[in-house]
């Protein structure tokens, strides 16, 4: 069903900055309420009316509809105080405009309300999620038919259920370990056991088939942690001390809370250096990993971003997986691996295209290689244009998929249940989401034809910007490298410190606040994670780095309406002028 090799014409597809499509999308709004009111009036049209002719005319009846429509009224003007994110003038954080599709099924589900916690209270709901989901894994590069996975709230619980799957597989195969050790008296090797694979899990468990309620007793989740690890501890010969997860520096917030939720502290987080582009050091991953295994130290996952919430670099995804894959293959270690692609998972659609994308070589490489994860992040509610609260968790097949099935003993692997709630972090969740994701892929399609053209002319505007915008003015520097669509520059005069270029740049990020003509961030990169980056950016102007931190104003180019041309003829020379008049003024 989902659309081929037919280029989208993006402009149907968005309300339109001056509500240029506000007829057809009105009636397909009315539309939507038609079906909805008839859909009432058809279930059992027999049943009696609750609410009669004459009772909707009360002095009563009348006054309660004149208070909700004043305070409808009052709540629809201060909404309109709200920021304008759908205006090409607003490049400030990940949201933007919202596509029809999204908009109309978000609207369709949201008027049915189904709970996708469970089939019985989402019929259509839960299928539409599964189909939804299938088009997500197929974009990534998962086998649809074989991945698994659900809607989120947003990338966090997605980051969260990634956790959450990891910690089970490592205490599964840990747990088992344990207890053939201490039955056989044999010396555990930790690591290696952690990492062992679910095909020597089976082999062992037909072997040694140890009684469940003894394997309770070695999961540091289902039985007592402090007993677990005190137990781990003799059976390896050193103190155990944990497990860690290995998260590049350029991560977003979300890792450490988790490291937070599930109580793994945070030293046990540690940190991957980033190289001069500012993502993932291959070399330091090598070490991180020798230096668990020396510890004793499992790992329970190796994270890597596509699309960082900072400055939307890409991480060598595919060259992360080709160093898993060695270990895999001459260790026997199963390292699990999550693609945190909560922002640029949608890119995936720019570099599933052949020849010239707009995206650099080693980023079209690394989006293509997150179909090698295990699991991954993508958040609908960024580049996916749909409303909030969407975000999505996928694994590639039912394994990855697999937790403790609540209805199931803890340790006994049992398929996927049929209700989502029992492997979802979530309790209740919204179907609108899903119904958003599910009609932007039948209509749109998430090919390169499709959305892929769609985030391509986003791609070309942030290069655009950069061209015909920040270069025409002087002291301007961009970050680079620019991998996706958002545009990270500094204010600097020639041979200026750092620490007198971050107040200029602030100056400057605060005089373009006031000015209110568009909006924009700012983010800070630190040392000494940023090291690298941040010393060869100053080496721009000549600067000392004297600072530890390094100031950028940082623009979001997802606005569909910047691939207008009479939008971009308009604006970027504003913009340009205004960076100008701003600069001057903060002299
Ligand atoms: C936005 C983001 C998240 C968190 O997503 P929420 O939807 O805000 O919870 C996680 N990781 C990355 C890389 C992100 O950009």
């Amino acid at each position: 069903m989902a659309r081929k090799h037919e280029r989208v014409e993006a402009k149907a597809y968005f309300p339109g900055p001056k509500s240029e499509n506000e007829a057809w999308v009105r009636a397909e709004f009315q539309a939507i309420l038609d079906d909805w009111f008839d859909w009432r009036r058809q279930y059992r049209s027999d049943d009696p009316a609750a609410i009669e002719p004459a009772e909707r005319m009360t002095p009563a009846f009348l006054r309660e509809r004149e208070r909700m429509s004043q305070q409808l009224g009052t709540l629809k003007t201060l909404m309109r105080r709200e920021t304008p994110t759908y205006s090409p003038r607003y490049v400030g954080h990940m949201v933007s405009e919202l596509t029809l599709p999204a908009l109309f099924g978000h609207l369709t589900a949201l008027l049915h309300n189904p709970n996708n916690t469970s089939k019985e209270v989402s019929r259509v709901g839960t299928v539409i999620e599964a189909e939804a989901i299938a088009m997500l894994a197929e974009m990534i590069g998962f086998d649809p038919r074989r991945a698994r996975g659900h809607f989120t709230s947003g990338g966090t619980v997605a980051n969260f259920e990634g956790v959450w799957r990891a910690r089970y597989r490592l205490d599964h195969w840990l747990a088992l370990a344990l207890w053939i050790a201490e039955e056989t008296g044999e010396t555990l090797d930790v690591f290696a056991s952690a990492h062992m694979g679910w095909a020597r899990y089976k082999r062992l468990l037909e072997t040694f088939a140890p009684a469940p309620e003894d394997l309770r007793r070695c999961s540091a989740v289902a039985g007592n942690p402090a007993d677990v690890i005190r137990r781990l501890s003799t059976a390896c010969g050193h103190d155990y001390a944990g497990p860690v997860v290995l998260v590049p520096g350029n991560k977003h917030f979300s890792w450490r809370k988790a490291a937070n939720v599930f109580g793994l502290g945070e030293e046990a987080f540690w940190e991957i250096a980033l190289d001069a582009d500012g993502r993932f050091d291959l070399d330091d991953l090598e070490r991180l990993v020798d230096r668990a295994a020396a510890r004793h130290r499992p790992i329970l996952a190796v994270v890597s971003v596509a699309g960082t919430t900072e400055t939307g670099e890409i991480d060598p995804v595919d060259r992360v997986a080709d160093r898993l894959q060695t270990w895999r293959e001459t260790r026997g270690w199963q390292l699990w691996h999550h693609v945190d692609a909560a922002y640029g998972g949608f890119l995936c659609t720019i570099a599933g295209a052949t020849g010239e994308t707009g995206l650099a070589p080693a980023a079209v490489r690394a989006l293509r290689a997150i179909g090698r994860a295990d699991s991954v992040t993508i958040d609908p509610h960024k580049l996916g244009f749909v409303p909030y609260a969407c975000g999505a968790f996928l694994a590639r097949d039912r394994d990855h998929y697999t937790v403790s099935v609540f209805a199931a003993p803890y340790l006994e692997r049992e398929r996927i249940a049929d209700d989502p709630w029992t492997v979802t972090l979530e309790g209740s969740r919204s179907a609108a989401g899903a119904a958003a994701v599910w009609l932007t892929g039948r209509t749109m399609g998430f090919g390169p034809d499709g959305f892929g053209a769609l985030l391509g002319g986003m791609v070309d505007a942030a290069r655009r910007f950069q061209r015909e915008a920040l270069a025409t003015v002087a002291d301007l520097h961009v970050l680079g490298p620019v991998d996706a669509n958002i545009v990270c520059f500094s204010a600097a005069r020639r041979g200026e410190a750092l620490s007198r270029a971050n107040r200029r740049t602030r100056e400057l990020h605060a005089a373009l606040g006031g000015a209110g003509e568009f909006a924009v961030t700012t983010t800070t990169l630190a040392a000494p994670i940023h090291a690298q980056q941040i010393a060869r950016h100053v080496a721009h102007w000549g600067g000392a780095a004297d600072d530890t931190q390094l100031v950028l104003i940082r623009c979001v180019f997802m606005n569909p309406y910047w691939a207008s041309e009479a939008v971009r003829k308009t604006l970027l020379p504003d913009f340009a002028n205004l960076l100008t008049r701003c600069l001057n003024a903060i002299d």
